[in-house]
């Protein structure tokens, strides 16, 4: 992964479990809409693994 491209949020929170709750403040996810209808998705602009589904 390119830890390079974490908003800082993100880059802080991977480094300290304390600061896990700093990944809720990435800025580099967004609501947009989906092409096809189907409403509003989180778009994650940010690598971390925190965007990322199960
Ligand atoms: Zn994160
Ligand atoms: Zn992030």
């Amino acid at each position: 992964m390119d830890a390079s491209r974490l908003s800082a949020e993100c880059a802080v929170a991977r480094e300290d479990d304390g600061l896990r709750e700093l990944h809720a403040r990435c800025r580099r996810a967004e609501d947009v809409p989906v092409p096809h209808g189907r409403g509003l998705i989180l778009v994650h602009r940010c690598p971390c693994s925190c965007h990322t589904d199960p």
